[in-house]
């Protein structure tokens, strides 16, 4: 019988991790590997690598990695059993019968339940909307705003009739598993038992993941009543703020026009995409997290923010610059005349005059300083405080020669000298770059002459690099030579592996590794270019048998100090040896 093991070898064969990542990362390539801004940490350069010989990504930021199945869980955060099940039938790969440990078995078929509930919801509120057709309020109201049949059956729009037992009735004529559909979102536990309707009243927008699923709803009232709008709680499968709402049938018009444009409601969405533009994302009705801006940048060269032109708008503006700075993503900032929000405006103005205002917007950092200018004072105390405002944006800028830029456009507003502006920049630069410094000191495996004195991570890349040493090597006594715990685990893993298996080619193996430290440090190595070329090895190998050796003389010299007929053997043994 086909096991679990042989599934996923089965799947590795066929799927290219290049490819499978490339979907949700832009990836470059950069000499053997591709490189990206990593999709599970914040960060403005890319450490995050790909490796296609090695099947392998890696993160030299935040330490996550691993092989095709690694990505897939910690992306659309699943189980092992979920994830090899979805590549299974990405790559028409036959899965015989699961293997799972019972609690991740549990989660994932709590999970998988939750799904089919949500579809089989999302299947009834679509054809509530269509029932009755004219007299329908919920049709009635988004004809009256002009969306159409089209974006209705795309988006999968539906209706939650104002009934306490619309859904919660069709659900348990289905035979539904009740306490789950409550543990779903969709229905709520009665105080004297039973159940009743969550979205009562309600357009139903499911929200739908880059897999195809429906893992929540948001509902919207038609009239002014509150709340507004009333999204899926918290549950197994839908978390707040993960991703943005409309990237499944967003994402390729973003890639395509290597721009997003971010708005807040689903109506300005589906607007917009009436209209003809398709790039666009929603936030759910809440503000941006830096997770929405982690998925975004995977398909966007750069954002575009649409921001209501009152204060909360505003607020909410100025709160996102340093998300998009952190991110490394670039974005403007769209603000729209008063009264207007995308749908109003779109819907009487017309595209051409929306996409002006695209065009004419300002980047998220001009926008910043201009509102964080017009609202202060005059007075000196005021100036400082607006100066200690702006530094930390500031300094996030790449460009020297931008951040220069700005620090004169500030000086010019402000009314404090340039060298001052730049001078207070730099100190607080300072201060920031000594930690990044001691972070890529920490991470980053370089290739510079000197990195070629033999260390602990010059022996482990020679071992990985260049598998032919580990015969040799494994018996000169090296480990000794090594002072980093990890990197001696590591070379003693490798040592091992070479004395079971024979000749032993490590892609497959990291993931057997128990301890993380090791797997990370193997990782490590194994992105990292070689740092010996072919004709150099073996004068490494004899360097390091010849310095084992040593070790292993100044050992036992220590050893036998305090025994005086050992030491004279030992020093009997050193003449016959310098003696021939
Ligand atoms: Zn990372």
């Amino acid at each position: 019988m086909q096991s679990h093991r042989s599934v996923k070898e089965e799947i590795k064969q066929v799927a290219d991790i290049v490819q499978a990542i490339g979907q949700f990362v832009q990836l470059k390539k950069a000499g053997r590997n591709f490189t990206g801004l990593c999709p599970f940490h914040a960060e403005k350069d890319p450490s995050f690598n790909v490796s296609p010989d090695r099947q392998m990504f890696h993160c030299f930021g935040c330490k996550k990695g691993g092989d095709i199945f690694a990505f897939w869980m910690e992306y659309h955060g699943l189980t092992f059993p979920e994830a090899l099940k979805d590549l299974a039938d990405r790559y028409n790969v036959q899965i015989p019968d699961r293997f799972s440990p019972s609690e991740e078995k549990k989660r994932s078929r709590l999970r998988e339940t939750l799904l089919k509930i949500n579809e089989s919801a999302a299947q009834y509120f679509q054809r509530a909307l269509t029932k009755g057709g004219r007299g329908n309020p919920a049709a009635d109201y988004l004809k009256k705003r002009g969306i159409t049949g089209d974006i209705i059956s795309e988006f999968r729009l539906g209706w939650a009739p104002d009934s306490w037992d619309g859904i919660t009735g069709y659900l348990r004529r289905q035979d539904t598993d009740m306490e789950r559909a409550a543990k779903a979102g969709l229905i709520v536990n009665r105080k004297g038992g039973g159940y009743y309707d969550r979205f009562r009243g309600r357009i139903m927008f499911p929200i739908i993941n880059l897999r195809g699923q429906v893992v929540g709803f948001g509902g919207r009232v038609l009239d002014d009543s509150l709340p507004k709008y009333l999204n899926t709680p918290e549950t197994p499968v839908f978390h707040k703020g993960e991703f943005p709402y409309g990237l499944n049938a967003s994402f390729r018009a973003i890639r395509e026009k290597g721009t997003a444009v971010i708005v807040e409601g689903y109506m300005d969405l589906l607007a917009l995409r009436r209209h003809g533009l398709d790039q666009v994302v929603a936030t759910l009705g809440t503000a941006l997290t830096p997770q929405h801006i982690r998925r975004i940048k995977g398909y966007a060269r750069e954002a575009l923010v649409v921001f209501d032109s009152d204060e909360a708008g505003i607020e909410a503006a100025l709160r996102s610059l340093p998300l998009f700075l952190n991110e490394g993503l670039p974005a403007r900032a769209v603000v729209l005349p008063e009264g207007h929000d995308p749908d109003s405006f779109v819907n009487r103005e017309g595209l051409p005059r929306f996409m002006e205002l695209l065009n004419r917007a300002s980047p998220m950092f001009d926008f910043f300083l201009e509102q964080k200018l017009s609202r202060s004072g005059t007075d000196i105390e005021e100036k400082v405080r607006v100066l200690k405002e702006i530094l930390p944006a500031l300094s996030q800028l790449h460009n020297e020669a931008q951040r220069t830029l700005y620090a004169g456009r500030v000086s010019e507003r402000i009314g404090i000298k340039e060298e001052v502006v730049l001078s207070e920049l730099n100190s607080f630069r300072r201060n920031r770059s000594e930690n990044t410094l001691e972070r890529n000191l920490k991470g980053r495996v370089g290739r510079t002459e000197t990195d070629k004195k033999i260390g602990d991570i010059q022996l482990l890349n020679l071992l990985v690099h260049h598998p032919g040493t580990v015969e040799a090597l494994r018996d000169s006594g090296c480990g000794a030579l090594i002072s980093n715990r990890t990197v001696s685990k590591a070379v003693a893993y490798i040592f091992h592996k070479q004395e079971e298996n024979g000749p032993v080619s490590l892609e497959g193996l990291v993931g057997d590794v128990e301890d993380e430290d090791v797997r990370i440090q193997l990782r490590e190595v194994m992105l990292a270019e070689s740092i010996y070329p072919e004709q150099e090895v073996d004068q490494a190998v004899m360097e390091i048998m010849e310095k084992a050796r040593q070790k292993r003389l100044s050992d036992s010299v220590k050893e036998i100090r305090d025994d005086p007929e050992a030491l004279n053997d030992l020093l009997l043994k050193l003449r016959d040896r310098n003696r021939c």
